[in-house]
């Protein structure tokens, strides 16, 4: 092996070494809040799976690390990053202003939009958004759907833990319609074997779902970018 050779084989092997020496077993702790189907749920198997945990477990993988999810309330998601009791959250969250000064967002990876479910029985009174003002709003917490309830029905919205349990008072009568991500509402209609629930027309918003990370973690924040094509 020529010297030239040699010095190139051992920056090579050096470089490896550090890549691996660096990220090796090294955990990536990711905050998720899976009552969110098809972005976050638990699966037969007890643990947390769905779109966003592939996602992040790919580009964790890609990375070199491994991940740990820890399930919590949607509204501990940003003061977990805050505290670095996560690493990453991603629970199709939306990017907004509000949590882009308290945390950093990657590039957009999903677009979605809020849509409005209704119960059957008032279909005749309520036919837009427009007619939610005074009525009982459900939504689950910390979520631009509680945050667009509230805009619609001031001082009438209930906030639930997670978006099953918004749905379930909805089903039972309990609110008179349900704000929240259009994807999550799609895929609750297509599970629901009752005819009870509709979905009105209306569609609230251009949300883009970011992953968050520390604002001080611009390295984790570099390569959850990497070689990802963000969606415009
Ligand atoms: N996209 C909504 C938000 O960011 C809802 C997210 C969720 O409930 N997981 O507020």
């Amino acid at each position: 092996m020529k010297y030239s050779q040699f010095i190139k084989a051992t920056a090579i092997a050096s470089a490896l070494f550090a890549t691996f020496a660096t990220n090796a077993n090294e955990v990536l702790k990711v905050g998720s809040e899976a009552t969110f189907p098809p972005f976050e749920f638990i699966g037969a198997d007890g643990v947390p799976t769905g779109f966003d945990i592939e996602l992040i477990t790919a580009l964790a993988q890609k990375a070199g690390y491994e991940v740990e999810i820890n399930n919590m309330g949607f509204d501990s998601l940003v003061p977990a990053l805050i505290t670095s009791q996560s690493d990453v959250a991603i629970a199709g969250m939306t990017i907004t202003e509000e949590r882009a000064k308290k945390v950093a967002f990657t590039t957009p990876y999903y677009k979605s939009t809020l849509s409005i479910l209704i119960n059957k029985n008032d279909k005749d009174t309520i036919k837009s958004k427009d007619d939610l003002k005074g009525k009982k709003l459900c939504a689950q917490i910390g979520t631009t759907g509680a945050m667009t309830a509230e805009e619609l029905s001031p001082g009438n919205v209930a906030t639930y833990n997670g978006a099953p349990e918004a749905f379930m008072e909805l089903k039972i009568g309990s609110c008179s319609a349900i704000v929240n991500d259009r994807p999550v509402n799609l895929y609750f209609l297509a599970k629901e074997t009752s005819d009870q629930i509709l979905e009105l027309n209306d569609r609230i918003g251009d949300d883009s779902y970011g992953i968050a990370v520390n604002k001080n973690n611009t390295e984790l924040l570099d390569k959850l970018n990497t070689d990802r094509n963000p969606v415009d």
